[in-house]
């Protein structure tokens, strides 16, 4: 049985005063979620804070990237050590706004990922298609593609350590989910393409969905049978919105 988990990406939102509210309401609204694995991936200024508010509770905290080395002259980089000092225990890989807006590909998301395991963290590592390629029926090659960066470099047992995250581009921030059918679809292509590899951590990894995860939606897509959380942009913003899809990763109350 695969645990369910829910991370909030905050992207470049927060301040100090902000996050204190929000933090302290999703601390208050996830306090008695015990089915599920719940984090948080704030930017780096706001990892301190995250530390001190959220130790001690039931939610873990990490960042949104990293560098692929440990230290040296990278100037406006942050380490993988860095990231540790903090209490950071994931750290998101390969986010398509990464990949679009910075030019990160399959090698550097690739190193950065291996550099997140060496360090213990634990990568998210996001694969998706555009819109483009979907209705060029790309989408299993982009993702296998993607999916493979990592297995040809590192092996299946690179995954034992990690999460996979499915976020179609043309689902993130839009308002336009994929439906439950469409991302079991691709989940399942995931895991079928490791099972080639080792049908034991294909069955252990967990793949959350991610592309405009809302309260009204999640628990539809959740329930699906290779969908195992969710990977929230937007909605991570308010306490009032992650908390609902909390719930419905964890379950019934208990
Ligand atoms: C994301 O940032 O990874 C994301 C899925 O964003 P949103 O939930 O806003 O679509």
């Amino acid at each position: 049985m695969r645990r369910k988990m829910v991370v909030g990406n905050w992207k470049m939102h927060g301040s100090l005063k902000e996050n204190k509210s929000l933090l302290e309401g999703v601390k208050q609204g996830v306090k008695h979620f015990h089915n599920a694995d719940f984090v948080v991936c704030a930017p780096y200024p706001y990892l301190a804070q995250a530390q001190s508010l959220l130790q001690g509770s039931n939610i873990a905290w990490g960042a949104q990237n990293m560098c692929s080395t440990n230290d040296g002259a990278i100037t406006g980089a942050v380490s993988p050590a860095m990231l540790v000092d903090f209490g950071c225990t994931h750290v998101i890989i390969g986010h398509s706004e990464r990949r679009n807006l910075f030019n990160e590909t399959d090698d550097t998301a690739a190193a950065r990922f291996n550099a997140a395991l060496e360090a213990g963290l634990i990568p998210i590592f996001c694969m998706g298609e555009s819109h483009e390629e979907r209705e060029s029926d790309w989408t299993d090659y982009i993702v296998g593609r993607q999916l493979d960066s990592i297995i040809r470099r590192f092996g299946p047992q690179a995954l034992v350590n990690a999460v996979l995250a499915y976020e179609p581009l043309w689902a993130v921030g839009t308002g336009n989910p994929a439906t439950p059918e469409q991302a079991q679809e691709v989940h399942d292509f995931i895991r079928e393409r490791i099972a080639r590899c080792n049908m034991e951590i294909a069955a252990n990894v967990r793949i959350l969905y991610g592309g405009s995860v809302k309260p009204n939606n999640a628990a539809k897509l959740f329930a699906m049978p290779d969908i195992d959380g969710g990977l929230i942009g937007g909605a991570s913003l308010s306490a009032k919105e992650f908390v609902p899809i909390c719930q419905a990763a964890n379950g019934e109350l208990t």
